[in-house]
């Protein structure tokens, strides 16, 4: 445990005094979720290139829709970690402005999180390609036939994710981006940045001058050229210290 650098991304984090966070699938890998790196569970029977791409939807909705299916109750049986928990209480000190995240597993929300930007959208909602409603996923107004959603339209739904394909959601983005470069520091989470165009955040926040402290199990492309503090290790470990050192008188 790098107890050194986590009492700098305090003294830092207090000095600069509010920022945001920008967490990727490493966040939830404690909670059973695996990220695309890893050799076992959901992503290894499907391949999410396949699946999750939204020239796959248009092609075959039905199979799309069953590999979300999985994807959902697989979601359903786990619960927020002690990282999700620290993000939470972060809010609550008054350090945090927003969780921005890539992750679809709805775990900030269910940690106590307030502040959400999800940037890579969510299972929370459906939306219609053709005539564009949304429809939350518990709306009473969605027919289910057979296992799939239907808009009013007649058109079958999509999951309210960002498919391989599709553009970011540009008002959620802009919105994170614009209160992540008003804020001072950033703190990047279980995020490999290489996703673009999410991981222009914290490219953009370096170049604007914030404090950059990354937590990642292993490094990252960004580590040399933007982090000023580097903490190695899970972050359902780390982020609960680093809070415990947040509440310490000084
Ligand atoms: P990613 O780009 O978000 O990278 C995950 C990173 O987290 C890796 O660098 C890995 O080394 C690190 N990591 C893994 N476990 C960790 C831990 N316990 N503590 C600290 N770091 C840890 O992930 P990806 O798998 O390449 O995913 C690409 C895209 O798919 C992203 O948008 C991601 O958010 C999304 N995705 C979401 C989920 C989810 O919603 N839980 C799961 C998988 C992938």
């Amino acid at each position: 445990m790098e107890l050194n650098q986590i009492k700098q991304a305090a003294r830092m984090i207090r000095e600069k005094k509010t920022g945001t966070v920008f967490t990727g699938a490493g966040i939830s890998t404690g909670s059973g979720i695996p990220d695309f790196r890893s050799s076992k569970g959901i992503w290894s029977r499907f391949d999410i290139r396949e699946y999750g791409s939204i020239d796959s939807f248009k092609e075959n909705p039905e199979k799309v829709w069953k590999f979300f299916s999985e994807i959902e109750k697989s979601f359903l049986k786990t619960s927020p970690n002690p990282g999700h928990f620290a993000l939470a209480e972060m809010e609550k000190l008054g350090h945090l402005e927003a969780v921005v995240t890539q992750n679809i597993d709805g775990l900030h929300k269910r940690a106590g999180s307030r502040a959400i930007y999800e940037i890579h959208g969510s299972l929370d909602e459906m939306v219609c390609l053709v005539c564009k409603k949304r429809y939350s996923s518990s709306s009473a107004l969605v027919k289910r036939e057979n296992m799939f959603p239907y808009c009013e339209c007649g058109e079958i739904l999509k999951p309210g994710v960002v498919f391989f394909g599709e553009a970011l959601p540009e008002k959620i983005f802009e919105e994170a981006l614009s209160l992540t470069l008003k804020n001072h520091f950033i703190i990047l989470v279980g995020a490999s940045l290489q996703v673009y165009p999410a991981a222009q955040i914290p490219f953009l926040a370096k170049r604007n001058g914030l404090a950059v402290i990354e937590i990642n199990l292993e490094k990252t492309s960004m580590t040399s050229r933007i982090s000023d503090v580097f903490i190695q290790g899970k972050t359902e470990e780390i982020l609960p210290i680093l809070v415990d050192e947040l509440k310490e008188k000084v």
